[in-house]
């Protein structure tokens, strides 16, 4: 005989506050037969919390792909799963659509329970259009990957979302205040729904210099909001003059790349190369 297939929930859970916990999540994580988290010492105490009986199992970046096979075994016995990790939405920067994909390929239906997210909960708050974004999960680690990252988005016109750790925020604020340009609208919002939530909302330049003088505030978890490039702004001529002499200039001499920069993108040569 046929077992009806079990769903696959895929639970947001907390960004900080465990107030912001949706009572459907509760519910859903004390109906299921197992829990799938990203790291299980983590999750623990935020299920215990819920009277969460279910066995814990592991899926991270690292095992994701056999651990959905043997999810998925369990879904087709029938039973319910739900998966979370450590904070806000699942998939979101976070492993998972490995496991999503697997599990309606094998015939399962697969449920949002929607809540927190930190890249949604930073748009909220930050004061900047919000009608079109980008969301761009965390920027290289690398710095020369990271400006050349920012290079490419330095002509996009939506809002820019990225994600960012207390160990590079300085860095990363340098680099997109010399890439996109320091007058840019923006907000980093810090430690969300936390005890030292942090929303600054400046000019790029105005966040950095603010950052760098306050060590506490280099503290924590990090969402940066950035204004989109204006087309018809200065600022945002400037900043694709910059991503256009940049990949110029690893063929050409410096002059000769500024030359054609300026040509090509509208941006004075002088402000791309002073030679
Ligand atoms: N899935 C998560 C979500 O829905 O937001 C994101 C996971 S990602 C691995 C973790 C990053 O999200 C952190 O490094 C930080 O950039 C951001 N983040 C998570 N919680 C945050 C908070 N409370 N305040 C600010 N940023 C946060």
């Amino acid at each position: 005989m046929d077992t009806r297939a079990g769903r696959l929930w895929v639970v947001a859970t907390p960004i900080g506050n465990l107030g912001d916990l949706s009572p459907r999540a509760r519910e859903v994580l004390a109906q299921v037969a197992l829990v799938a988290a990203e790291d299980t010492r983590h999750s623990a105490p935020l299920l215990a919390q819920c009277g969460v009986q279910a066995p814990l199992w592991a899926l991270h970046e690292h095992n994701e792909q056999a651990q959905a096979a043997r999810i998925v075994a369990r879904l087709r016995a029938g039973e319910d799963v739900a998966l979370i990790s450590d904070a806000g939405t699942p998939l979101v920067s976070d492993p998972g659509y490995r496991l999503v994909r697997a599990a309606r390929e094998a015939g399962c239906e697969v449920s949002p329970v929607p809540g927190p997210c930190a890249a949604i909960a930073a748009l909220s708050v930050a004061g900047i259009a919000s009608d079109r974004f980008v969301f761009e999960g965390f920027l290289p680690a690398r710095a020369a990957a990271r400006r050349e990252r920012l290079q490419a988005l330095a002509g996009e016109t939506r809002t820019l979302i990225v994600y960012e750790s207390s160990h590079r925020i300085v860095e990363a604020l340098a680099d997109a205040c010399a890439v996109l340009g320091g007058g840019r609208e923006a907000a980093l919002a810090r430690e969300l729904t936390k005890r030292f939530e942090t929303v600054i909302a400046a000019p790029l330049d105005q966040i950095h210099a603010r950052v760098l003088a306050d060590s506490d505030q280099q503290r924590g978890e990090f969402v940066l909001v950035v204004a989109g490039a204006d087309g018809g702004d200065e600022a945002a001529l400037l900043a694709e003059g910059r991503r256009v002499f940049a990949l110029l200039r690893e063929e050409l001499p410096p002059a000769r790349a500024a030359r054609l920069a300026a040509a090509i993108s509208g941006a004075p040569r002088k402000a791309l190369y002073a030679g």
